[in-house]
Order: C-alpha cells, then structure tokens, then sequence
C-alpha cells in the first residue's frame, strides 16, 4: 500500500493494546465504536450482554468492569449499569411489567419511583397496590393472579424503615413473582439475594461512586434469563451507563467497605447524641434499640445500619426549616452517600407539596430532618449540629 496521507493517517491513530503487561487499574474505554474481523462475528455480538464489543449503547469494557465488580459485591449472576439510578429502576420495571400487570409496592418508596409506578399506572394499565412493608401476611392479601412483580425498599427514605427481606420473599415462595429491591441505603451491609431477591437495584450515585461525582445506576440480577430480558429493553431505551461515569464508580468502589463502615459508626454516634438532645422529640436509625424495626436491623444489617438517620425537632415545620439552613459544615441538599454530611428538610424542599396529613401518611413529620453522615469527624459534625439545633430551637 502507498504511504497514507496526513489526512487520512490521523483519522486511524495507533491504538495500543498491552502486550506483555496489565493495567493494574481499570482503563477508560472512551471510544463508542469496535470493529469485528467478520459480519458472521458481528451478528454473534448482537446476541447478549456478554458478547463482543461493537457498539457503546450494547456494551462497553469499562461498563462492563463495573457490572462484574457489583454483581460479585451482591452476589448475582450479572449485572446492567444504567446512566441514573432510575433509569436502572425503569429499565427493569418498563422491561418486566405489560399491560395488565400487577405490581405489589411499598409505600414508602423513593420519590422517582413512586412517580414512574404512578405513571404506568395511568398510562400503562399497570395495576399497583401499596403495602406498609411491616408484614410479609400483606404480600399473601394483595396477591393476584397478575401479580408479576413485589418491589421494596431495604431501609425507606426519610423513615429509615427497614423491610425484612427473607419474610417477604419468602411469602411468594412457589410463585413466579419477581422481586425487585432497591439497596442503594445499605450496600455491603445488606446482600439482598441472599434473602431470596430477584434483582437488585442501585442509585450509584450514592454510596458505590460515593464521591458526589457522578449520577449512575445499576441493576444485579439473580437469574441470567431475566438479565437478557432486561438488557435487550435497555437498548431500546437507551440507558446504558456512559464509561467515564462506570470508571469514577469503579474508583469509588475501591473505598467502599472503608466508607460505608465509618459512614454506619459515625451515623450511630450521632444517632445516639441527637436522641439524648432536648430539642429532638424522635431519632429513626435502625442501629437504635427504639427503633421499630431495630430487631429486624440487626438480623438484615449486623455489620452497620447506613450513613442516613432522621429525627424529629419539636419545632416543627419552622424549626425543620432553620434547622437545615443553619448548619455550615454540613450541606442542604437532596442527595446522600457521598463522602460529605448531608442534610435535607423534606417538609421544605422534596416533600413541599404535601400536607400534614399527606407527610404524616408517608411517615414524615413537619419537623422531621434527614442527615446523611459523610466521612466528617463526628465531634464536628456534632458541634455544627448543636449550634444549628440552638439555632432552631
Ligand atoms: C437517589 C435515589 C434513586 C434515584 O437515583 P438517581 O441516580 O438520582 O436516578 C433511587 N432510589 C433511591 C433510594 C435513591 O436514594
């Protein structure tokens, strides 16, 4: 061949593969395009989620590192990285459910999902019931023979109610009702198929990135048939994780257990200085022994109940509201998870729509105050807390 112009040389830079040596860290596959050596190889490639590369929305090296990294952390048969953590969550639900459907709900759930069920609800004809998700009996009375789907939370936001798993799952033994649990509170502390889940779901944007850095999502599942099913919805949606988003997750799994660990032993200190506090009327975190579902905890969540707590200021609405504009080392804001404390008022901001009795329905006070605990001192967090309970108070 005749040496190649300058145009066309740089359009086709040398990539370089390792030969003879290994990245020890997981390279960033930015490129969105593979070529194959055949189109027989090329057809092969359209089959699965573990085929060859070809194309970015079908899969992607470093996306696939991270699938492979959390399905060995909660112990599945595969995993799919999703852009958000909804669109993890969709993907799975619009993926399963069709008209005609039955879903079995808690009722405390993320807001997002909520949404998106009451929305397949509306335009989808899919049937939801809502159950309080303090008694596996619920599941045997809201079960139908439509029934496709339980969907539940391990610890509910801002309650930090916790769902006994193995009892619910255990419920719909000798049914072919898939079970969906979002764990995005408690990775590591709780490995929900263990406890019989079908599939998993987390916002990565929370604790396995960790760092703030990044909004993903991911789904593990338990049977690989089921994985297949989801993985060629997702095409059609399009919410494939994008890699440089799956490579910041990757770096942030590296400090994890380190995390999350510090994350459940500041969060129980705290915990236990707010209870003793004046001004609080209530604590709910699951590592404290009043707490409803501590029992539970302890059994689902031996090593550590989570960075998140929230607890009640006797103030109410009024004082909820300073409360959370007082703080200065801790941040308002609608996120959690990450390595800095967190503090949201949901009375305020995400639940704002809602009235006494509507936030009373969902378990949420007028004065009740979410705190995510980041990787602070605990001794500062605490002098930045009760300068803004006296300050609310
Ligand atoms: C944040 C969150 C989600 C949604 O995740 P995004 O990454 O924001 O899409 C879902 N479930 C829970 C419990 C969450 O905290």
């Amino acid at each position: 061949m005749t040496a190649l112009h300058p145009q066309t040389r740089v359009v086709h830079p040398p990539v370089i593969e390792p030969v003879g040596s290994r990245p020890v860290g997981v390279p960033i596959y930015q490129g969105h395009l593979f070529t194959l050596d055949t189109g027989g190889d090329l057809a092969a490639a359209f089959q699965g989620p573990d085929e060859a590369f070809f194309y970015g929305r079908m899969g992607n090296p470093t996306v696939r590192s991270l699938e492979r990294a959390v399905t060995e952390l909660e112990g599945g048969a595969g995993a799919l990285a999703a852009s958000s953590g909804m669109g993890a969550i969709s993907t799975v639900l619009t993926g399963l459910l069709g008209a005609g459907d039955h879903v079995i709900a808690q009722t405390a759930l993320y807001g997002g999902t909520y949404a998106l069920l009451q929305d397949l609800a509306g335009r989808w004809g899919v049937d939801v019931t809502y159950i309080p998700g303090d008694d596996p009996a619920e599941v045997a009375e809201a079960l139908r023979p439509t029934t496709r789907l339980l969907y539940l939370e391990t610890v509910a936001n801002p309650t930090t109610h916790v769902t006994d798993l193995p009892a619910f799952t255990a419920a719909l033994q000798g049914t072919d009702v898939i079970t969906v649990v979002d764990n995005t509170f408690t990775p590591l502390l709780c490995k929900p198929i263990e406890h019989g889940v079908d599939i998993v779901v987390h916002s990565t944007t929370k604790y396995l990135s960790g760092h703030g850095d990044v909004v993903g999502g991911i789904a593990v599942f338990a049977d690989p048939d089921v994985r297949r099913r989801v993985w060629k919805h997702s095409l059609d949606l399009g919410t494939t994780a994008a890699p440089f988003a799956a490579w910041l997750t990757i770096r942030g799994l590296a400090t994890l257990p380190l995390r999350v660990a510090r994350q459940s032993a500041s969060a129980l200190d705290i915990a236990g200085r707010l209870a003793a506090h004046p001004s609080v009327t209530r604590v709910h975190y699951p590592g404290l022994e009043g707490h409803p579902q501590h029992e539970t905890a302890r059994r689902l969540l031996p090593d550590g109940a989570g960075g998140v707590l929230a607890f009640e200021l006797a103030g109410g609405r009024e004082a909820g509201g300073a409360f959370s504009e007082s703080v200065r080392l801790i941040g308002l804001g609608p996120s959690l998870g990450a390595v800095v404390s967190l503090v949201l008022h949901p009375a305020s901001t995400s639940h704002r729509q809602m009235d006494a009795a509507s936030l009373a329905a969902a378990g949420i006070g007028e004065g009740t105050v979410r705190l995510s605990i980041g990787l602070e001192h605990p001794d500062d967090l605490w002098a930045d807390i009760e300068q803004a309970l006296a300050k609310a108070t």
